[in-house]
């Protein structure tokens, strides 16, 4: 039964999985919290009224950042975890603390919560053909910072995108593409011009790119970040070996 709620659906393994972070420091102590997770540092501006229903999940974003690379390695020798899907979607029906934001591609090949081996509620995912920040994708990431605390945002990019295939082909021959696709090819013409400059591969110098402009967001995200309770990174992930390298 749980302490917190009086919900026997909220006990699991012998504890409370559905905690506030009062309730965690009222039930342990911060002491004994600090002691009991090792390094972790919660962030200073947790809400009372926040839920947790994955303490796991509590991390700094160094921290998360290294689950991120361990989820990989799994992912890339086919050794994934198992999980329960039924006991993890009933444990978040009333919160969610995810521990990093993902921004991808929308490629079907690249879904963050297999290429990271994570489950539901652990991953905050945003997703654009070309995996660039736009107003609304903002927005998204400023709630996940700001509100659900998580300390981590990921750019992720991958060989292989159609999105920066075109763009270079709009970019080089001019090509005007149907409907609406010519509003992604115009995004990434900045990152087709730098890249070129630069003599780099465009999926990376995209990833470089948003990575900064994510950092370089006010009000939210940049104020995070100068006070080192959020960092970006940007990751490349490789279709063939399901590598996702940390590029910046
Ligand atoms: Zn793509």
């Amino acid at each position: 039964m749980c302490t917190v709620c009086n919900n026997p659906k909220h006990f699991l393994q012998g504890k409370s999985p559905l905690l506030s972070r009062r309730s965690i420091l009222k039930t342990i102590g911060a002491g004994g919290l600090f002691a009991g997770l090792g390094s972790l540092v919660i962030p200073a501006a947790s809400a009372s009224s926040d839920l947790i229903p994955k303490p796991s999940n509590l991390l700094t974003p160094d921290q998360a950042l290294a689950r991120l690379i361990e989820g990989n390695k799994r992912f890339m020798q086919g050794a994934m975890t198992p999980f329960n899907v039924i006991k993890e979607r009933n444990l978040l029906v009333d919160g969610q603390n995810p521990f990093a934001c993902v921004l991808a591609c929308a490629d079907s090949r690249v879904s963050p919560e297999f290429v990271f081996d994570e489950e539901l509620g652990d991953l905050f995912v945003t997703r654009v053909a070309g995996n660039y920040v736009t107003n609304d994708i903002l927005a998204s990431l400023e709630y996940a910072v700001a509100e659900l605390k998580a300390p981590l945002i990921m750019v992720m990019g991958h060989t292989e995108c159609g999105a920066i295939k075109a763009a270079i082909k709009a970019f080089d021959d001019d090509y005007d593409f149907p409907g609406h696709i010519q509003v992604i090819t115009s995004a990434l013409a900045r990152a087709v011009r730098v890249g070129r400059s630069r003599k780099e591969d465009i999926a990376r110098t995209n990833v470089k790119l948003n990575v900064i402009n994510l950092i370089d967001a006010t009000p939210v995200i940049s104020k995070y970040v100068s006070q080192g309770r959020v960092k970006v990174v940007g990751g490349l992930y490789d279709l063939k070996t399901g590598n996702v390298e940390i590029v910046t």
